[in-house]
């Protein structure tokens, strides 16, 4: 199994709080509108079937059906799951969570998706490329596959370890392991093995004076890249 118990662990422990949004997954609630709005603009959700690859609590997930999309979000985090099933009955949209893993789906439903998104994750589990490999196996020709990850050099290493973990901690000590970040250039690889084309890169800051964070073109630290199958 492409999965890291170890990692699992560590979204478990946290589970609880993945709504809260002064919690350890503050972060993804704050660049949560800003990636929504770059995918909607890229693939416009309405009436799209989209899947959400670890998807975890379903921030992303949520998002993208409040924008009229049907939304299948997968992860193997059992607890993040509940806490997500929990939520969309609280909020009364509507989401089919799956436990299963990313390869298992894609034999089971083939190219049956507009939308593949598969944000924060790779950098977590053992082998990215053949994740990369079930999102295109997923996305119908034609369709949109968007993945966002932390670039490997050494700015990302002071940036996204010391300065979010040790500094500001605004993530646990230990949430990522510098030697899984993956750089633009090894996942462009893992897109175009994948029968995928790369559509174009974009970076994602945060200015911990304003505390705010943007979208941009400097990709040195964390990324997101869209991809599209051929039709
Ligand atoms: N994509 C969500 C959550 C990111 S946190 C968002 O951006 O808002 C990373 C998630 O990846 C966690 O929920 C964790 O359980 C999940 N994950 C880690 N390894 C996984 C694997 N091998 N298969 C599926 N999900 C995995």
């Amino acid at each position: 199994m492409n999965a890291d118990p170890l990692e699992l662990q560590k979204f478990s422990e946290l589970a609880h709080r993945w709504w809260d949004p002064t919690s350890e997954f503050r972060p993804l609630h704050e660049i949560n509108p800003l990636r929504l709005e770059w995918i909607n603009a890229r693939a416009p959700l309405a009436g799209k079937n989209v899947i959400d690859i670890g998807c975890g609590g379903g921030i992303l997930s949520e998002s993208m059906a409040r924008k009229g999309a049907t939304v299948t979000g997968i992860d193997l985090g059992e607890k993040a799951l509940k806490v997500a099933d929990l939520h969309s009955l609280e909020s009364g949209v509507q989401v089919r969570y799956k436990l299963i893993a990313a390869e298992e789906m894609a034999a089971q439903e083939a190219g049956q998706y507009d939308v593949v998104t598969c944000m924060e994750m790779l950098e977590h589990v053992p082998d990215p490329s053949a994740i990369v490999r079930a999102c295109a196996a997923l996305v119908k020709p034609g369709g949109h596959v968007f993945f966002s990850t932390l670039n490997r050099n050494p700015k990302a290493y002071l940036f996204a370890v010391i300065g979010a973990e040790y500094i500001l901690r605004m993530l646990p000590k230990g949430t990522h392991d510098y030697d899984k970040f993956i750089t633009p250039s090894e996942l462009s690889q893992f897109i175009r093995s994948a029968g995928l084309e790369v559509q174009g890169f974009k970076g994602m800051g945060y200015n911990p004076l304003t505390k705010i964070y943007s979208l941009n073109d400097d990709t040195s630290v964390n990324y997101l890249v869209a991809a599209r199958r051929p039709l």
